[in-house]
Order: structure tokens, then C-alpha cells, then sequence
């Protein structure tokens, strides 16, 4: 995990795969090809987990709203990769019980019914019994919730994870096996031979080098960006996904004060939204919002604001209010766009990937979940293997443990880091001024700040704070306040001067204040 010995690469290398896009997508695809054996390239035009991987409801779940449409298939499947994934990261994936409030008896039956067959789904996959409670069990498991008129609950078991940490264990595991893996470089064209996609050219984002690679086969996994490279094959080519945007609020746990994830099952607009307990806060989402743009920072709309919080003080005792954010972020699914248009709702846009071979050497795939990185990938390199005709190996992802993985104790912060945290420990220990905190209100430490620019790749004050501390989507004002002990750090580890830190102070900061609420700005 070396990004400056990386860049050290030989031009003329012939990649078995080449695949564009570090999101879970990318990342998983990068694993199961440098598991099979093949010579690998990820390049990532931002960090790790920088788009819609970072962003996600942090469920690894088979997905109860896909049952109630009655896409029984998708929802099996994603079952038996969540149950898969617990396995393999057993450090990051964890088992959370889901409350489903009933105010009236006919949902009592509905929903214990559903939760039955979600079950039976699981199979030998299953993570525990659904089950009624009673309106006292629940208002025990679920203090913070709206006792009026509550007949009882559903409870049913899903998982819970953190998304870009287990994207950058995704990425450690796949250099383990062998593949090479570059952030900050963007694919900024397709060389090719007659019709035949042949590589890559690439910026560096950071020095503006720019560098060309040769692969038998290259895929693009770029998530809402897919269609950006089918056109730098193709200009004329049809659009394949359409983005839909889901937003996320953080607030104080205090809200629901349990460890119990809340599940509304019916909002106004025939949607779910969840509060789920997160890094000991409560993060409450999402919406749905179809839109014609895409890009790395999608910013939340007033109106889904507004939605959430509104849907959130029908449930909750205390009311949320604009006042309570404490981060609010944006996330953009890459949906599959159905081919016939269906005007401004996404409702009926496939929830599933898309695979497709788009032209000689090109292969695209997009959609999907979290949950079913694994077995897209699976599919991807199978078509890839296929297609450039690489000599065939069988996957070997299904038992392949994760870096880190190890049964977590879940008694300190640092469990989240798996088998890294004994090394995190004694780095702390050699070095007594790591273990100084970053934050009062925060357990980080300075020494996991040193680890993330060592040995996972972090580059920036950004990389930091919001895909390895996560400290961004939990609180932005306080990562502000964090951000120049962050910069201080890596600019002594990267041996750059004070103006870069200064600058990556500036940098941080401009783009925290766009997770801080302001119902007047456009945020
Ligand atoms: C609001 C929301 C909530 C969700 N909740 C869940 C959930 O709880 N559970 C679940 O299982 N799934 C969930 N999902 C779905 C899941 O997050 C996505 O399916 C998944 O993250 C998509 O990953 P990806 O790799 O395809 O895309 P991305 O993560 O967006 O990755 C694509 C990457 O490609 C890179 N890229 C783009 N263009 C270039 C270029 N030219 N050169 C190099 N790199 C490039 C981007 O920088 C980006 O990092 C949710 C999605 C959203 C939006």
C-alpha cells in the first residue's frame, strides 16, 4: 500500500485486467482478479471509497424493501452475501437487531409475516429469529421511541458495517494477492487498436504526470461515472445509469438512546428510512431523489432535509431539528437506467447490476449494493476471463478472509482495524505522543493518523477524516477542529512544507463546511 512506489511502474507492463473505479465495485473486482492470479491494475481518480462507497445506510442486509416488491431472487442472494461477507470480515460486519414500530395490528401481521420470509431467505445464512415485541419490550429496546399509540414491534436481525473501511481492507487484501492499486489517478482516455479497447491514459492528480497502461481486457467500475468512460470509447453511446441521490443525517444517539437500529417501514412517499446506531452516533436516512448530474460531492436538497427530519419526529419522542445535524452527506446510487424512460421517479429503476460487454476490450458494470460487491465481481472477472480469452481459475472470493478479519470484542475503538490493532497499539506505545487524542469528544488518536498514511494509503487531511476516521461524516465541525493536527502529521510523515499544510487545512475545511447544515446557503 505504497503510492509513491506504485507510480514506479513500467509503462510497458501488459495487465492481464485493468479496472477503473476504487468504490466496492472496483476494489471487489481487483480482489477476485488478483486472487485468481491474473495480473492486476486499480486506478482511482480520487481516494478509496471517495464516491458512493463512502456514503452508503451501512447495511450489509438482503434488503427488506426489495421483498415487499417481491424481488425475491435479489434479495436471496444479497442474504447469502451478507452472510458471506460476516464471515470474511468478521472484524467490520456486525450482527444489529431492527426495530420495526406498529402502531396498528394489521402491521403487526404484515411485517412479522415479511421478516418471516426474509428468514427462511437467509437460510443456513440466517443471522437470528424475527420476532413481535410487545409495546413495552419495545419502548425498553427503543427508549427514544414515540410511545403513543405504539401496539408493539418487529424485530428482525441485519448487519452493519463500516463502508470505506472495509473498502480500504478490500484494497490491502487485494495487494496481498498481488494487484496493483493507484489513487489519485484519473483515466482521462481509452488508447485503443482499430476497435479494440487496449488501455489506459491516466492523469496523476497530484503532480499531473501522466501515464499510459496496456491491458487485455479493462473494466469500468465507476458507479454513476460509468457512462464518462462508455463515451471516451464511444461519444454517441446511450446513458446506462441514471443517478439517484440519497442523503444521510448524523445526530446525537441520545434521539433513540439504544443500540437497536430503528426501521421506518412506510414513509410518506412509500419509502423506508433508518436510524441506525453508527461510531456512537445516530445516522438517519435516506431519500431517493433522481438527478440528471453527478459528482463527488453531491449536496443534500433542503427538501430531503427536511423529509428526514419530519419522517424522523413522527417516531421519535425528541424532535430532531435543523439545530441537531451534526454532518449531513449525500451519496448517488448508480442505478441502472431502464431503457425506456420512466420520467422523474426512480421506484422502477432496477435495483440490480448491470453487466455488459460495450465494446472490444470494454467491460462495464454498475448497480448493485454494498452487500453484493462479492459475487458482481465474481460475474465480472468470469465475463472478463471469457472475453479476453485469459486462461481460465476458478474464484476463490467466497473463503478468502479480508484483511484484518478476526472475531471482534467490540470493547475499544481500535476493534474496527481487526488484527492491525495490536500493530496500531504498539505503535502508539513506542511513540508516547501518538497517543495523544485528536479531539476531546473523540477517542482517535494522532497514532492512527501515522498508521492511515503508512499502511492504508491515506494521502490527505481528507483521506483521514473522512474515510479512515470517518470523523467528517460524524461530526464536520469537529473535524475542522482536527484538521490541522491531521495536516501537521502528514506533512512531517510526506515531508512536505508548511504552505502544502496550510493549503490542506484550507482545503478540509472548505469542504467540511458543506457537511455542516445551513438551511439557508444551498448547502
Ligand atoms: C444513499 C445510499 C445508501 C446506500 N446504502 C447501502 C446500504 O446500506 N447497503 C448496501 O449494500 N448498499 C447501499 N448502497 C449502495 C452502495 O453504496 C453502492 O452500490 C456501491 O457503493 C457502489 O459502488 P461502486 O464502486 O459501483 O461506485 P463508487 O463507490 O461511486 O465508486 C466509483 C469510483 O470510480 C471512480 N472514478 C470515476 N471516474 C473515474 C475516472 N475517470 N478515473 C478513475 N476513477 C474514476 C470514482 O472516483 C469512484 O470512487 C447505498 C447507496 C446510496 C447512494
Amino acid at each position: 500500500m505504497n503510492r509513491i512506489r506504485n507510480l514506479e511502474l513500467n509503462e510497458n507492463t501488459i495487465y492481464d485486467i485493468v479496472i477503473i473505479g476504487g468504490g466496492a465495485t472496483g476494489l471487489g473486482t481487483a480482489l477476485d482478479a488478483a486472487s485468481r492470479g491474473y495480473k492486476t491494475l486499480l486506478v482511482e481518480q480520487s481516494d478509496f471509497a471517495k464516491g458512493t462507497s463512502s456514503r452508503s445506510t451501512k447495511l450489509v442486509h438482503g434488503g427488506v424493501r426489495y421483498l415487499a416488491q417481491g424481488n425475491i431472487g435479489l434479495v436471496r442472494h444479497a442474504l447469502e452475501e451478507r452472510g458471506i461477507l460476516q464471515k470474511n470480515a468478521a472484524h467490520l460486519v456486525n450482527k444489529e437487531e431492527f426495530i420495526i414500530p406498529c402502531y396498528n395490528w394489521f402491521s403487526v401481521a404484515k411485517y412479522l409475516t415479511g421478516l418471516t420470509i426474509y428468514d427462511w431467505l437467509a437460510g443456513k445464512y440466517s443471522f437470528g429469529k424475527s420476532k413481535f415485541l410487545s409495546a413495552k419490550e419495545t419502548i425498553k429496546q427503543i427508549p427514544g421511541i414515540k410511545a403513543k399509540g405504539l401496539k408493539g414491534a418487529i424485530r428482525y436481525f441485519d448487519g452493519k458495517f463500516d463502508d470505506a473501511r472495509l473498502a480500504i481492507n478490500i484494497a490491502q487484501t487485494a495487494v496481498e494477492h498481488g494487484a496493483t492499486l493507484l489513487t489519485y489517478t484519473k483515466v482521462v482516455g481509452l488508447t485503443k487498436n482499430g476497435d479494440v479497447v487496449t488501455g489506459i491514459d491516466t492523469e496523476d492528480i497530484l503532480t499531473g504526470k501522466r501515464l499510459t497502461f496496456k491491458a487485455k481486457v479493462i473494466i469500468n467500475a465507476t458507479g454513476v461515472f460509468v457512462d464518462d468512460i462508455l463515451k471516451m470509447n464511444d461519444p454517441k453511446s446511450k446513458n446506462m445509469v441514471r443517478p439517484s441521490q440519497g442523503v444521510h443525517l448524523v445526530l446525537d444517539r441520545k434521539f433513540l438512546n439504544s443500540e437497536s437500529a430503528l426501521m421506518i417501514p412506510k414513509t410518506s412517499d412509500g419509502r423506508v428510512l433508518f436510524a441506525v446506531p453508527w461510531h456512537k452516533h445516530l445516522l438517519v436516512g435516506t431519500t431517493d431523489t433522481p438527478l440528471d448530474e453527478h459528482s463527488l460531492e453531491p449536496r443534500a436538497l433542503k427538501e430531503e432535509v427536511s423529509f428526514i427530519l419530519n419522517t424522523a419526529s413522527e417516531y421519535f419522542n425528541q424532535k430532531p431539528t435543523e439545530q441537531d445535524i451534526l454532518s449531513v452527506f449525500s451519496g448517488l446510487r448508480p442505478l441502472a437506467a431502464p431503457t425506456k424512460s420512466d420520467g422523474n421517479s426512480t421506484k422502477e429503476i432496477s435495483r440490480d447490476h448491470k453487466l455488459i460487454v460495450s465494446a472490444q476490450g470494454l467491460i462495464t458494470i454498475t448497480g448493485g449494493k454494498w452487500t453484493t460487491y462479492r459475487r458482481m465481481a465474481e460475474e465480472t472477472v468470469d465475463l472478463a476471463i471469457s472475453h479476453a480469452n485469459l486462461k481460465p481459475q476458478a474464484c476463490r472470493t467466497k473463503s478468502l478472509q479480508i484483511h484484518g478479519s478476526t472475531e471482534s470484542t467490540a470493547n475499544s475503538n481500535l476493534d474496527i482495524y481487526g488484527s492491525d490493532k495490536t500493530d496500531i497499539e504498539s505503535l502508539t506505545a513506542e511513540h508516547p505522543e501518538l497517543n495523544e487524542k485528536l479531539h476531546a469528544d473523540f477517542p482517535y488518536k494522532k497514532g492512527e493518523v501515522l498508521w492511515a498514511i503508512r499502511n492504508e494509503m491515506a494521502e490527505t487531511v481528507e483521506d483521514i477524516l473522512s474515510r479512515r476516521l470517518r470523523v467528517l461524516f460524524i461530526d464536520a465541525r469537529a473535524a475542522m477542529e482536527m484538521s490541522r493536527a491531521v495536516a501537521s502529521i502528514l506533512a512531517k510523515e510526506l515531508q512536505a512544507d508548511k504552505d502544502w499544510e496550510d493549503k490542506q487545512v484550507d482545503i478540509f475545511n472548505k469542504l467540511a463546511s458543506g457537511y455542516i447544515y445551513k438551511p439557508n446557503n444551498k448547502n
